[in-house]
């Protein structure tokens, strides 16, 4: 029988439950913050355009082009698409253009 709350991992009591598990927990989920990667792509579910990115990545067309690239082929293809969408997103999310950078026939 564990304590509601116990930590697993947690070096005074192993799990059994005590004052120290939301500390330890604490301190591992702050240690491991650092150390986790960054996904290569993220989806809003309210931003249609990285709902139709999802479609590119995960969509049916996507899934039958990525079967024919066989079984490793495949896992290296989608996370191709979900690289390239992610910059894609990084693009029209973060970087923004002022009127002043089109080109010169544009103004
Ligand atoms: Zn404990």
């Amino acid at each position: 029988m564990t304590i509601k709350g116990a930590y697993w991992n947690c070096r005074f009591c192993r799990g059994a439950g005590c004052i120290s598990c939301s500390t330890q927990r604490e301190k591992c989920e702050a240690r491991m913050k650092d150390r986790m990667p960054e996904p290569i792509f993220t989806a809003d579910r309210n931003d249609p355009e990285d709902m139709a990115a999802l479609g590119r990545i995960f969509g049916g067309d996507a899934i039958r082009e990525a079967s024919e690239a066989g079984a490793f082929g495949f896992a290296e293809n989608i996370t191709q698409r979900a690289a390239m969408e992610g910059i894609k997103q990084l693009l029209r999310k973060h970087v923004i253009y002022e009127p002043s950078d089109k080109p010169e026939c544009e103004k």
